[in-house]
C-alpha cells in the first residue's frame, strides 16, 4: 500500500523549526504558464520564516560562548524574529527582550507579550536616527548582564539558516530541478541565503529580487544606486541598506511589486488554494509569476519557480483582513470583507 510519507517523529521540539512542506499554487502556475512552488514557512512553530533565523543565531551566539545559561537575548524586530527568538529562547532556558516600532500589528504585539518576552516599543524613525529600533536593542544589549544583541540585519547566521536548510530542502523537495527562485527581503537572510544555497547545487538558477515600493534594493541592482519610491504597508519587507547579509547574495534579477498586486494574490491564495497568508507572502508569488513568465518566454520548458510563503495571516486580522483599515490605507477592500 503506498500512501503518504509521514514526517519523521521528532525528539525536541525545536526539531520542528524548518523541513516545511512546499506546495504548488494552482493560480499562480497557471497564470505564469510554469510551475510556482510555495515553501510553508507558515508551518514554523512561530508561523513564520523567521523561526530558521531565530534558531540559527542562538545556536551561534551559544558556540561563540556569548550567550550563557540564563542569559538574555536582545533584539530589534518588526515582530516575526521576535515571535521567533521567544520561543527559542523558552526552549533552551533564555530571557527575552524585543524592541520594535509601535506602528507594526497588534496581533504581533499581543504574541510577543503572551510568548513571555519582554517587550520595548520605539516611534518608527530614519535609520540614521539613534532612537531607531535596531539601534536601540544593541544598546539595550549592552546595557544588559548576561544579554546578547541578535543583529538580525548584519549577523550571517541569518542567512547560514536558509544556505543550511532552506536551499537543501527545496532542492531535495524538487527533486534537482529549480529554475528560479525569487522572494522579498527584510534582512536579506532569505533571499541571500536561499540564493547562495541553490547556486551552490545549481549556478543556472536564476535568483530574482522581489522589492515592494519604498524600498531601495530594486534600483540598487537595477542601476547601482539605493533609492526608493512609493510605499508599502507590507511588514518584515522592505530595505534601504546592504546588510551584511544582503552583501555577496546572488541577484540576477528584480522585480517591483506593489501593495495592490500583493493584496491580489493574498486574496487568491485564500479564496481558491485554503491559504490564508501576510502580504509579503502576496507580492513573493506576485513576483514568483514575473519570474516564471520571464523563463517561460526565454522558452525554458514548463520552469518551475519557488518562493516563500513567510507568514500566517492569522497574524494580520485587524490590517490586511480588516475592511475599515484597508479603506483607511487606500486599498482595495477584499469583496467578501464588504458589508452590505
Ligand atoms: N516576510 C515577513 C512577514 C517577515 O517578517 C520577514 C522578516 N523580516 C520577511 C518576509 C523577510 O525575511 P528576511 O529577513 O529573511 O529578508
Amino acid at each position: 500500500m503506498t500512501g503518504p510519507t509521514a514526517p519523521q517523529a521528532r525528539t525536541t521540539t525545536l526539531d520542528l523549526i524548518g523541513n516545511t512542506p512546499l506546495v504548488l499554487l494552482k493560480g499562480p502556475s497557471e497564470a505564469a504558464g510554469c510551475e510556482i512552488w510555495g515553501k510553508c514557512e507558515f508551518a514554523n512553530p512561530g508561523a513564520s520564516v523567521k523561526d530558521r533565523a531565530a534558531l540559527s543565531i542562538i545556536r551561534d551566539a551559544e558556540a561563540r560562548g556569548e550567550l550563557k545559561p540564563g542569559g538574555t537575548v536582545v533584539e530589534g524586530t518588526a515582530g516575526n524574529t521576535g515571535i521567533g527568538i521567544a520561543l527559542v529562547a523558552n526552549a533552551c532556558g533564555y530571557k527575552t527582550i524585543i524592541v520594535m516600532p509601535d506602528n507594526q500589528s497588534k496581533e504581533k504585539m499581543d504574541t510577543l507579550r503572551a510568548l513571555g518576552a519582554e517587550l520595548v516599543t520605539v516611534p518608527p524613525t530614519k535609520f540614521a536616527n539613534p532612537g531607531h529600533f535596531v539601534h536601540t536593542s544593541r544598546r539595550l544589549a549592552e546595557e544588559t548582564e548576561g544579554a546578547v544583541w541578535a543583529n538580525q540585519f548584519d549577523n550571517i547566521a541569518n542567512r547560514k539558516a536558509h544556505i543550511d536548510g532552506t536551499a537543501p530542502e527545496i532542492w531535495q523537495q524538487l527533486e534537482g530541478r529549480v529554475d528560479g527562485f525569487t522572494c522579498a527581503a527584510g534582512t536579506g537572510g532569505t533571499i541571500a541565503g536561499v540564493g547562495l544555497g541553490l547556486k551552490a547545487f545549481d549556478e543556472n538558477i536564476r535568483i530574482a529580487l522581489t522589492d515592494p515600493h519604498g524600498a531601495a534594493l530594486y534600483n540598487y541592482y537595477a542601476c547601482g544606486e539605493l533609492s526608493a519610491e512609493g510605499s508599502s504597508v507590507a511588514e518584515g519587507i522592505g530595505q534601504g541598506r546592504i546588510t551584511a547579509n544582503l552583501d555577496g547574495a546572488p541577484i540576477d534579477t528584480q522585480f517591483r511589486i506593489s501593495d495592490e498586486e500583493g493584496l491580489y494574490w493574498v486574496g487568491r491564495m485564500l479564496r481558491e488554494e485554503g491559504l490564508c497568508l501576510g502580504l509579503s507572502s502576496g507580492i513573493n508569488v506576485a513576483g514568483a509569476v514575473a519570474l516564471g513568465r520571464q523563463l517561460a518566454a526565454e522558452g525554458r520548458k514548463a520552469p518551475r519557480v519557488a518562493t516563500i510563503l513567510c507568514d500566517t495571516g492569522f497574524r494580520y486580522l485587524s490590517t490586511l483582513y480588516n475592511a475599515e483599515w484597508l479603506r483607511a490605507k487606500g486599498l482595495p477592500v477584499f469583496d467578501w470583507l464588504v458589508q452590505d
